[in-house]
């Protein structure tokens, strides 16, 4: 069995130890010490292709591939395709170009579970060859009966103490299709009356007529994951099996199959999974939203999916970044959305060029500029590294800002546009606004407005300063786009905690997704799915895969503020 741990089970080892490393990297840096694997470290991310990856997965992702490479060892990438009633191969290629687009790679090592069922049936063999494992007529629901509880021992089943000839006879005709689903299945034969309610005869076979995805027809009977993730760890040399904490009380059964088979013998370590407020992370759930298409597919920008914040225009690195700020530990935790959000900031202020957009557009008409004439302005796309390059952008005498930074009967420190209140034009000229125009229901249509030619480029010979620098778009020129605004999935922190007679689908926010028709300066008309830019003063957005030349289509990525937790708290 297992060397006691350095750390011990009951203690609160959070994030990081003394040495500043988390518990899972402080184990393996003490069997380093100890040599006990050599000083290799070779981890596995386990996959059962029957979903889409999601965050909670960049996580167990960052910390196998990130140990492994930091140990200077290897990480494979291996489906655990146990299951063929609900794999599929689009979720095979899926999760393959999630863990690259992430930033990892397995190399030559890519990995099937299903690779390994011939093996696995002569290893099943051998248990029940050393009186180990036995084929067993209860039904399903008998086998539940007989375990018992956490409080009572389990009972034997009848055919528990078969003799090995019989076992094996039944075992190698249930492989061979004499039997039907159901009618049988191998259990371990351990002990009925251990505490430990998984150690009661674990089922390690079972019979299903299920074509798989990848072995076809060529098997009816499927090993079970137990039996199946231990094997293939060991197969693999796999040093450190990192697993979630929910497999704690299967980790004695992990130690007795490859134990009483005299197996290589990886650690197995488990860690808290990451729990995310305002979302979901349950594949039954994901999968749920997509079916009943409560979401426009498994890479809708508001699904917790890899694919859906890539689509979203969320950086890997910001992810990367958001799971190792949020640490490894053995201590469950929901972490905050706001988190994953200010690490897309932290990532994209760094690489997106910025441009300017009108997402609620008001029209600006400036009076005493020539109609017809357009001035071409050279803008940056970073202010503070001119070698990101310029754009021209075009000036003219009709105009759109933001309908939300002009105010009628401006409010004290309101440093934006107002009657008879001057502002700068980011990059192109003061103008002071004149006169308001409204339509008969009294809603402001237009603003007249006036330039002073003298504050070329934004600022004036005579030093005079203006508080409020606005964006704005030439409205000749704009390029109409449809701007989708995403806002949490579900209203509530925790959609999975319901009221009584409710779903998590009660939960659903009905403003997750605004579409608007932006204005967009010219230079976006060719904007290319994936480019990512800010839009000054309102956040950073991502032209979406349904973009058309001259027609983008602009995804928010996320807002510059934590706007998100203002409205939150003031509606509160
Ligand atoms: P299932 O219920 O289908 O097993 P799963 O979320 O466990 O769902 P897997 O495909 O088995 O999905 O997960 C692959 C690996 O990712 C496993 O090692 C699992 O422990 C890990 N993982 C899954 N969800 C999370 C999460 N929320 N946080 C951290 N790791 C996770
Ligand atoms: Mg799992």
């Amino acid at each position: 069995m297992n060397e006691k741990r350095p750390f011990s089970e009951e203690s609160p080892e959070n994030a990081a130890t003394a040495s500043g490393l988390d518990f899972v990297r402080s184990i393996i840096a003490e069997d380093n010490r100890t040599g006990k694997h050599g000083g290799n470290v070779h981890t596995r991310f386990p996959p059962e292709p029957n979903g889409y990856l999601h965050i909670g997965h960049a996580k167990s992702i960052c910390l196998n591939f990130g140990v492994a490479s930091e140990n200077g060892g290897m990480c494979n990438l291996r489906f655990d395709d146990t299951n063929p009633v609900k794999e599929d191969v689009e979720y095979v290629d899926s999760i393959q170009e999630d863990v690259h687009w992430l930033g990892f790679d397995w190399e030559d090592r890519l990995f099937y579970a299903s690779d390994y069922f011939e093996r696995l049936y002569a290893l099943a063999e051998k248990l029940i060859c050393m009186g180990k494992a036995y084929v067993d007529a209860l039904s399903a629901d008998e086998i539940r009966e007989y375990r018992g509880t956490l409080t009572e021992p389990g009972r034997e089943s009848p055919w528990r103490n078969r003799s090995i000839e019989e076992n094996l006879d039944l075992f190698r005709r249930m492989r061979k299709g004499e039997f039907a689903d159901g009618e049988l299945v191998l259990r371990a034969k351990i002990d009925m009356a251990s505490p430990n309610v998984i150690m009661r005869d674990p089922t390690l076979y079972r019979i299903r007529r299920a074509r798989h995805h990848r072995t076809g027809d060529a098997w009816c009977i499927y090993p079970m994951y137990d039996f199946t993730h231990c094997i293939s760890d060991s197969i693999e040399g796999i040093t450190h099996s990192i697993c979630t904490l929910e497999f704690e009380n299967n980790r004695e059964l992990y130690d007795w199959i490859l134990d009483t088979l005299g197996l290589f013998h990886p650690q197995q370590i488990e860690f808290a999974r990451l729990n995310l407020n305002y979302t979901v992370l349950s594949k039954r759930k994901l999968i749920q939203l997509v079916k009943e298409k409560h979401v426009s597919g498994w890479d809708d920008p508001r699904m917790p999916t890899l694919s859906g914040l890539r689509r979203r225009g969320c950086p890997p690195e910001a992810i990367r970044d958001f799971c190792s700020r949020i640490g490894v530990s053995k201590a469950d935790s929901v972490v905050d959305i706001g988190l994953l959000e200010f690490c897309m900031r932290e990532a994209l202020n760094k690489t997106s060029p910025r441009v300017m957009a009108v997402l609620d557009p008001i029209k600006v008409v400036v009076e005493n500029y020539p109609a017809g004439q357009v001035e071409w302005f050279d803008m940056p796309y970073q202010p503070e590294d001119e070698s990101k390059g310029t754009r021209k952008v075009p000036f003219t005498r009709e105009l759109y800002i933001e309908r939300d930074d002009f105010m009628e009967h401006p409010v004290k420190k309101f440093h934006r546009l107002a009657p008879g209140q001057e502002v700068r034009l980011r990059y192109a000229y003061y103008i002071t606004c004149k006169d308001v125009v409204k339509d008969e229901a009294g809603n402001i249509v237009e603003l007249r407005c006036e330039y002073d030619p003298q504050s070329k480029g934004g600022g004036t010979a005579d030093g005079r300063k203006v508080k409020g620098t606005l964006h704005w778009v030439s409205a000749a020129h704009a390029i109409a786009a449809e701007v989708r605004l995403y806002d949490t999935l579900f209203t509530v922190e925790n959609p999975n905690a319901c009221a009584e007679g409710a779903t998590f689908l009660d939960y659903l926010n009905p403003r997750s997704l605004v579409t608007v028709t932006g204005m967009l300066e010219p230079s976006l008309a060719a904007a290319t799915p994936g480019t990512r830019v800010q839009f000054e003063r309102l956040g950073y957005f991502c032209a979406d895969p349904d973009s058309r030349p001259n027609a983008p289509v602009f995804n928010r990525t996320v807002s510059l503020k934590d706007s998100w937790a203002k409205i939150v708290k003031k509606e509160a």
